[in-house]
């Protein structure tokens, strides 16, 4: 048997964990070592050479890009595709036994899936019902209460409220926001997974059904477990499960969202036979890129530690840039941009990563005004815009009348005279008779309400019966744009004004064509429809659903988890922004923010951008500040500072901003002591704040933002300006 395909391009180390024998392993390894290659060749021998069905192989990986992108992999090692292979997210597979075994899990069978849009406004639907206030009651706190304990794997009668009344009252709501969920046949994201723990821990038949079919266990980004995924993938495991898992304890960077590093130890205590192997080349990046990742991360004191090095190049110097503001910061960034893609270079290969998902809309207006097309990975998307998921609604409403989310978006959308007195005594019936929002419409009118109320209800509920009367014989496709005209959006939209509207109604259009080319998974008992709506809830977590373009990608650091890019720009490296204002006073959290930066790092495979803004306006409000810590952990024989515009520097006055970095610009104003942000007195326009510095000597100008004169430009040298 020729396995060449498999094994060539592989090292030792890289070998040895791809052929090992049948134990269950770990692979402890730094960024860019080949760990993602390593699962997916391993996949490919145990197909090839231990003739180990596909069937029996589940693959866990982190985006459903990864998972397509891993199964596109093995497909080519082995040169034949593998469709019986389970390969997906932890919530992608969880939710396809559910659909399975809906019955063993007590669900109905048409239950839905909803985002965490869909949760708040269920749980602000349920404070409003308890008569709680929601300034008190914060349902965002509320929603990471829940989600936080079904990560656990608690449920509200595992909740002790320890004596404290405040989370007594978490623990009711939690109660109560199940029960509707449960009512409403609505299925949550942390549920999906808690759902199918249960399944597998209340059905020994089931568990050894599956415990047998999936012997080998593959998971990526081990370190990004929380304890609900762990728990079912031990659950899984069983006694005779194999499991493979690959992993970085540097790069964990879900802690925040329940994620346990601990995990790789509790793996070795949980699987006593296994075996470890770490790899150590990094194949991606240059040594200098390598080298400065290595130093910063160095910095943290939890971590296993390792030695990663690499044969590769020494390559060019990591460029800092030093922007005065985030307009500036963009242009820059796009000036290069512009540059990388003249060259000839695909645009595909530049990743701009950032640490809020805030700060893409200045980068986005400066891509747009520079013409280059770029996609926010992971930003607003397809599935999440409103009228796409107004569409939903309707479509879900036909599927599963119960549906109370999808009841409340579209019951007066488009408007259709049921204003919020009556929905709010819909939902007060609902409430008092505990069934659904559907239900207690009929009811309320063909009773309660009476004349125009009565009819614009009852016109509303005969809409959807009528939808679903009309489109129950249609494929996808058809229903979907049946059901998008019958249903008053399109037309709704089209009286939008201007380009927004248009957009919608095109939106609209671009749904039809997605459920035309959406293949259900023929393995999968359950309707089109459902099937469809199932996909949109999930992709609705990632991904843009634009056809593909060569374009710019922009993404949080978070999202760029395991992807690698020829040229990588870290824009915002300010402390407050990154490391984030929330961990700055929490160690634990400080090294979180550090494995974060070593992860953006680590995408860059030959040229890394950082940059940083003096003054940032950020959710509408200035800002001044120090450049990211991140950035003096980085030793200065790998970096160059560039400022092509003008020599402007960091204050002399503030003396620690500058530890590691070694610049030998001088500020026009050093002298005379002005920096950004400082305060000044002019004798005709007041008192203002220095806002820019520019130019040198005779040129050197400031822009003061004056407190009733407005903005100006002042040359120093004439200005006289006195400093406060
Ligand atoms: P991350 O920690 O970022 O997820 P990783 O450890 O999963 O990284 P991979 O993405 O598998 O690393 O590999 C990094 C890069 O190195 C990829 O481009 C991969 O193709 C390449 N690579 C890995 N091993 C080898 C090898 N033995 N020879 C040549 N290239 C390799
Ligand atoms: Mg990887």
């Amino acid at each position: 048997m020729d396995v060449t395909a498999i094994l060539e391009s592989l090292n030792d180390a890289q070998r040895q964990a791809v052929t090992a024998p049948m134990k269950p392993l770990l692979v402890i390894a730094g960024a860019g070592s080949g760990k993602t290659r390593v699962l997916t060749h391993r996949a490919a021998w145990l197909i090839d050479v231990d003739g180990v069905s596909p069937q029996s192989l589940l693959a866990v990986t982190f985006t459903n890009k990864a998972a397509s992108e891993m199964r596109g992999r093995i497909e080519g090692l082995l040169q034949m595709p593998v469709n019986h292979l389970w390969i997906g997210t932890f919530h992608g597979l969880a939710h396809r036994l559910l659909r399975r075994h809906w019955a063993e899990a007590g669900l109905p069978q048409n239950f839905q899936i909803i985002d965490s849009d869909d949760q708040l406004r269920l749980i602000k639907r349920l404070l409003k019902g308890l008569g709680l206030d929601d300034s008190h009651w914060v349902p965002k706190e509320i929603q990471y209460f829940i989600n936080a304990q079904k990560d656990e794997g608690l449920r509200p009668k595992h909740l002790d409220d320890e004596g404290d009344p405040n989370r007594r009252q978490f623990i009711s709501l939690y109660q109560g926001y199940q029960e509707v969920c449960d009512r409403g046949g609505l299925v949550d994201f942390a549920e999906l997974l808690l759902r199918t723990h249960e399944l597998w821990r209340d059905n020994a038949e089931l568990l050894s059904h599956y415990q047998r079919r999936f012997q080998h266990l593959l998971v990526d980004e081990f370190q990004d477990t929380n304890a609900i995924q762990y728990a079912w993938l031990r659950m899984l495991a069983g006694k005779d499960g194999i499991p493979f898992v690959v992993g970085d304890d540097d790069q964990s960077i879900y802690r925040w969202r329940g994620a346990r590093v601990e995990h790789i130890h509790q793996f070795q205590k949980d699987f006593p036979g296994a075996s470890v192997i770490k790899l150590e080349q990094n194949y991606r990046s240059t040594a200098t890129i390598l080298n400065a990742a290595n130093a910063v991360i160095a910095n943290n004191e939890s971590r296993i530690g390792k030695n990663l090095w690499t044969e590769g190049a020494e390559g060019e110097p990591i460029k800092i840039y030093s922007a005065y503001n985030e307009r500036d910061e963009a242009d820059f960034v796009v000036a290069r941009l512009r540059d990388w893609s003249d060259q000839g270079n695909p645009r595909a290969d530049a990743a701009v990563l950032y640490r809020s998902n805030a700060q893409s809309r200045v980068l986005e207006e400066a891509l747009i005004n520079a013409g280059l097309p770029y996609r926010v990975y992971g930003g607003l998307r397809f599935f999440e815009r409103a009228e796409i998921k107004d569409a939903l609604a309707y479509l879900r409403l036909i599927s599963n009348r119960d549906d109370d989310s999808s009841f409340e978006r579209i019951v007066n959308r488009p408007t259709r005279g049921i204003g919020a007195r009556s929905i709010e005594e819909i939902r007060s019936y609902a409430r008092a008779e505990l069934c659904s929002l559907w239900r207690a419409a009929g009811a309320v009118a063909s009773g309660r309400f009476s004349g125009r109320r009565a009819s614009s209800v009852a016109a509303f509920l005969n809409l959807i019966r009528k939808l679903a009367e009309q489109t129950s014989g249609l494929d996808l496709a058809d229903k979907v744009d049946h059901v998008i005209h019958a249903s008053g959006l399109v037309e709704f939209f089209k009286k939008e004004k201007g380009e927004r509207g248009e957009t919608r109604v095109e939106n609209l259009e671009e749904l039809v064509s997605a459920a035309r080319s959406f293949k259900p998974d023929p393995a999968e008992d359950m309707s089109d429809l459902d099937a469809f709506l199932s996909h949109a809830a999930l992709e609705a977590g990632e991904g843009q659903a634009e056809a593909w373009e060569d374009c710019v990608q922009l993404m949080t650091m978070h999202s760029a988890k395991g992807l690698e890019f020829p040229l990588v720009f870290m824009c915002g490296m300010e402390d407050g922004l990154f490391p984030h204002q929330r961990s700055l006073a929490d160690p634990n959290g400080l090294e979180e923010e550090r494995r974060l930066c070593y992860v953006g790092i680590t995408r860059a495979k030959q040229y890394l951008y950082i940059s940083y803004a003096e003054q940032r306006r950020l959710h509408g409000m200035d800002s001044f500040s120090q450049p990211s810590r991140f950035i003096a952990e980085v030793p200065s024989e790998f970096v160059q500072e560039i400022r092509p515009r003008v020599q402007v520097s960091r204050p002399m006055t503030t003396g620690s901003r500058s530890a590691g970095r070694k610049t030998g610009a001088t500020h026009p104003g050093a002298e005379l002591g002005i920096r950004l942000g400082q305060r000044v007195r002019h004798g005709k326009f007041g008192d203002g704040v220095i806002l820019n510095c520019e130019g040198q000597g005779a040129h050197a100008r400031v822009e003061v933002n004056f407190e009733t004169a407005g903005t100006k430009w002042l040359v120093l040298n004439y200005a006289n300006l006195d400093l406060m």
